[in-house]
Order: C-alpha cells, then structure tokens, then sequence
C-alpha cells in the first residue's frame, strides 16, 4: 500500500495528459467559472463543497481551533476521513508537497496538496449524472472518491473535480436475483445489491442479519462496491470462493457520456468485462450487485507469533516458507507478517472447528524453536486458537471508533502474486534471501488469499492479470515515511521500494502485481497489472471514455 507524490507524480501526469486532451485542472483558464460551480451546487441542491485538506484547520492561515480539535480527535480514524470530502486514508494522497498533518509545524500553510478542489457529494444515481455531465462539459481531469484507501493516489489529483460517492447507501439482499437483460428461464441466484459508498463492514454485519456472507475485504473500512471490487478484490474467503470480481453479478454505473448503464453477462458485456479487474476509469459505479453464500457458522482462526534473533532468521524463515503447501492443504487463508527477527499472522480455516488440526499444521516451526532454543539460540513462539461461530465476529468493535492500522500514516508498497511453487526447493531460497535482504524500515505482508477457487477460473473470464488464476499468495513489500520527513528523503525511499519490488519480482518473473496493491512507479504498469488482457481493456476504455474523463495514474489509457 503506498504512495508518492508531487514531483514525480505531476510529472507523470503532465505526460498522460499531453497524451489524451489534456482535461482541464485548476487554476487554468479553462476552469469552470463561480457561476457555473453555483449552478452545479444547485443541481445538486447543495451538495457541491470546496474541498481542502483535513489539517488545514490546524495551520496558519486557515486556523480555527474549534475544528482543528475535532480533526485530532478523528485523525486515525479510517471510516471518519471516507466521509470527509478532503482526506484519505493515506495522507499522502490528500498532502502531496505539503506539511498538512496536525502534527506538523501550525506556522507552515497548508496548500491544496492532491485534494480536489470541489467535491461533488453525490446523493443518488441523478446527482451522479450531473456531475458527470459537468465534468464532461467543461472537459475536468475528474476523480472519483470512494471509501478513499487507494494505494496508488488514483481518487485525489492536483487541481482535479472531485465526484464523492461514500453518501450513496444501500445494502439490499435479493434471494431471488436475476440479471436486468436475461432471457426469460435463466434460473435466479441468492444475492446482494450494495451502493456505492458503503462499507465492508456494514455489508458484513448485514449479510450476518440475513443470514450468508459475502466476498469481501479484510479491513473496517475498505470500500465494497468501490476500489476494491473494480481491481479483483481479494478475501480470506476467496480460496473457498473466488475473488471479489468472480462474484460479481452486475454492475450500476453512470458512463462518461453520462448515461446510467447496467453491465452484466447479457447487457454491456465488454464493460462488465472490463469493471471486473480492469481497475478504475471507466465511469462512476453507483451499484454492485454480489452473489451471496451460505452462512459459516465455524472458523478456525489461529494467530502465531514469534521472536528470533538473527543467527536463527534463515532457518526460520525457510521453515515458515516451506510450511505454505501444508497450511494451503489444510485450507487455511489469511495474513502472515514475517519481518527480520519477529512473525505475526492471523490464519482462518473457513467452516471448521478443528483446531488440534490447524494447530497440528504448524510442528515443523514449533520443532525448529525448540531445536534452535536447545542451542542456545532463543526463538519464542505463541499461538493462540479459537473457534468462531460466525463470519462478523473477525471484525469486533464499532468501526466508527475504530483507530485502524495504517489509517493518516504515509506507506508505499510493491507486490507480485505468487505460486506455491515460489515456497519449494529450489526456488524458496531465492525468496529467503529477498526476506533477509530487507532494509530496516520495509515490512512484508504474505497474504495467503488465492488459490482454490481463485485458480479454478478460466484466466480471460475477467480482466484481472491471469497470474491471479495459477498465484496461491500475494506478497506486499511496504515501507513508509515521517509525517516531517523531508521531500528528499522521500524520493529515496519510493526509489528503494521499486528496487525491492523489482528483487521480488525477479524470484516470480511471469507473475503479475495485484494492481490496488502495487508501487505507484511499476516500471512496466500495463503489463505488470493486466498482461495480456491489456489491449482489450484499452480499446474498451478507448470506447467508453475517449476523452479521457477519468483517466487517472497508471490506470487503463494513462500512457
Ligand atoms: C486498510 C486497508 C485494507 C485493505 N484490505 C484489502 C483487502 O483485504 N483486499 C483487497 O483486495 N484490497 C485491500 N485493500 C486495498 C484496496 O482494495 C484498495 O485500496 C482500493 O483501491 C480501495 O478502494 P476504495 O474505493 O476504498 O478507495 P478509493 O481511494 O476511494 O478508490 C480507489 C480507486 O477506485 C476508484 N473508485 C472508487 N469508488 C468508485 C466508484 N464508485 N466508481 C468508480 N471508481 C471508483 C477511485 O477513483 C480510485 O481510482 C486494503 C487497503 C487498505 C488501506
């Protein structure tokens, strides 16, 4: 997950631009005048804002203390700055070349940074037409901001218009649904209609009330019908169920030419193709419509963590990474966070109570800590096991007063998917030696999430890189900075996260970059994200968006 900015991103952008119509930014003299905002704001009847950045209250020139106080007591939280019209999730992305964090220095003023600078807070599908049509008439580099999570900087932009989806809510489950256009006879599924702006944890909560679940993200706050979806959208639930895009029924979704369209097997097939992995840019999605599956009334969820010193870090590591057949064998999906003297993770075995087993699956690192501890080299190793009896109780307190891990820091990730046979002699050397190669401040994430289901689906049914379809993990390198790092610095961390990713992409050569959690400054982004379906999704895009509306960095048309 992560980020960069400002010099090296407008200067990406200004390429782009220069290679599709150059859409309007702010300041320029095509910049829609007050006159026009106002008539738009009444369209809207008034849910037109000027956008800034949400610590500005807090610096000089737009102090108020008032606000300022309520902005600290809300920084850290990841629902609180999807709903506000200037922050994300990552501050990176709403500061670009500005100190605007509350933490920073109130006599700096804070600029505009990458924060749009109107907001359309859009209520419901009209709204949506409007300000796509706004934006389409005055010809405005427009983004849209969902839940506000991206990794990659694809929802904010300098001097852009901004579309804001998080006030469209619904969550309406359909048991007998049957895609708008099908033939009569075609048999009707259990699923689920969800808007825009709302949440994977409320989805949650609800499919529990109604008794199923759905594919869906890992975080509180992650959006379920946003970002997450249009670029594959993965699960602890995917190896038993396929990613998110694999559930997908249908899509809402207003066009750059303004039109509200439905997409699905029988209507607008190429586009439905397309939202299915192909990532951001084809429009504003207003609705997606999931299938639904049987309630789990049982989870194993196993944590292990461990400490270790360096003398024991090669072998640890290699018994951890040898360990990933059997744990995929024994069905178990989720997180794993191995670092250079320490591992955490938090492992799921869907629709089993059997702990003993799950438990069981572990003894080769359990026999490799107590050999190494009666060698005079400590290694420690807790794990903790408990049944749940339904899916929502992986997500315990109220997200509204929930501080989440990463929310208002800066991260920049790369990643690659990989095989399990990246996990086997001979090649998991290789990738032992790019665990203990890394630097100081660069973390990893093994997120045990395809296979299964996810490699069952032939690899051009949608527009993922088909490297999802033969990858049992994906594995995120992450690093991050300061909020009073200087710019400098900066550059040279993005510089070391792309010469890491790079090391790890080596070790996986045919393998692709799961495109929500990849680094901004993918070398070769169409290729690395999409491969072969990436001619196809940009003649789609070419159709859809000719004049490049949405284009946004490094998504499909951004060459
Ligand atoms: C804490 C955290 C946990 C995560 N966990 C997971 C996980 O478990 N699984 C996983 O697959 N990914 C995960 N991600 C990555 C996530 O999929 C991406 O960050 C994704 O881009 C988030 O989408 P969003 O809509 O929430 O964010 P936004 O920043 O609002 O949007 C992301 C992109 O989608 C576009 N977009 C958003 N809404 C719409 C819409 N309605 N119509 C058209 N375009 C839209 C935006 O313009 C932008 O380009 C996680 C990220 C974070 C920060």
């Amino acid at each position: 997950m992560i980020y960069l900015v400002v010099q090296t991103l407008v200067a990406l952008s200004l390429v782009a631009a220069s290679q599709h119509n150059q859409p309007c930014t702010y300041p320029n003299a095509c910049w829609p005048s007050d006159g026009a905002w106002s008539s738009l704001n009444r369209t809207l009847q008034g849910g037109l804002v000027r956008a800034r950045p949400p610590a500005a209250p807090c610096h000089v020139n737009s102090l108020n203390d008032t606000a300022c106080n309520a902005v600290k007591e809300n920084w850290n939280l990841g629902l609180w700055r999807g709903d506000q019209p200037g922050a994300y999730f990552d501050t990176a992305w709403e500061n670009g070349n500005s100190y605007c964090n509350i933490d920073n220095d109130p006599a700096v003023p804070c600029d505009q940074g990458l924060v749009p600078i109107y907001m359309a807070q859009v209520k419901n599908s009209a709204d949506v037409q409007a300000a796509v049509s706004f934006a389409r008439d005055h010809d405005l580099s427009t983004r849209v901001k969902g839940a506000s999570h991206d990794f990659l900087g694809r929802s904010s932009g300098n001097g852009t218009f901004g579309i804001q989806t998080i006030k469209l809510k619904g969550i309406e489950f359909d048991d007998t649904f049957r895609p708008k256009g099908s033939p009569s006879g075609t048999a009707s599924q259990t699923a689920v209609h969800i808007a825009a702006g709302e949440h994977w944890y409320y989805v949650n909560k609800a499919a529990s009330e109604h008794g199923v679940v759905v594919v869906g993200g890992s975080s509180y706050s992650v959006g379920a019908a946003g970002g997450w979806v249009l670029g594959g959208g993965h699960s602890s639930l995917s190896p038993q169920y396929g990613l998110g895009v694999d559930n997908v029924l249908q899509f809402e979704i207003v066009t750059p030419d303004s039109q509200l369209r439905t997409a699905n097997r029988f209507l607008n097939k190429d586009l439905f193709w397309a939202l299915r992995g192909g990532g951001p840019g084809f429009g504003v999605v207003t609705k997606v419509t999931y299938k639904t599956h049987p309630a789990i009334t049982a989870i194993s969820a196993f944590s292990v963590d461990a400490t270790y010193t360096k003398a024991s870090q090669h072998g640890f590591l290699k018994t951890l990474l040898t360990l990933q057949p059997a744990l995929a064998a024994h069905n178990f999906s989720g997180y794993m966070y191995p670092s250079p003297t320490n591992f955490t993770s938090y492992l799921l075995v869907h629709n089993s109570a059997d702990i003993s087993g799950a438990n069981a699956t572990f003894q080769p690192l359990y026999d490799f800590a107590e050999a190494e501890t009666g060698q005079g080299r400590p290694v420690t190793i807790t794990s903790v096991a408990t049944v749940l009896t339904e899916y929502l109780q992986m997500w315990g307190q109220d997200p509204l007063t929930v501080s989440e891990d990463g929310a208002a820091r800066s991260i920049l990730l790369g990643s690659r998917l990989a095989p399990m046979s990246a996990f086997e002699e001979p090649q998991v050397d290789a990738m032992v030696s790019f665990m203990e190669n890394l630097g100081d401040y660069e973390f990893l994430q093994f997120h045990l999430i395809a296979g299964g289901r996810v490699n069952q689906v032939p690899e051009n049914a949608t527009a993922v890189h088909p490297s999802w379809r033969r990858a049992s993990h994906h594995i995120i390198v992450a690093t991050g900075w300061l909020t009073d790092t200087p710019f400098a610095a900066r550059d040279l961390v993005r510089q070391g996260i792309t010469n890491r990713t790079q090391a790890l992409a080596s070790i996986v050569p045919s393998f692709g970059a799961y495109v929500n959690e990849a680094d901004i400054n993918e070398p070769n982004w169409a290729e690395t994200f999409w491969g072969p379906n990436y001619p196809r999704l940009r003649s789609i895009k070419s159709v859809i968006d000719p004049r490049g509306l949405f284009t946004c960095h490094h998504c499909v048309g951004d060459e």
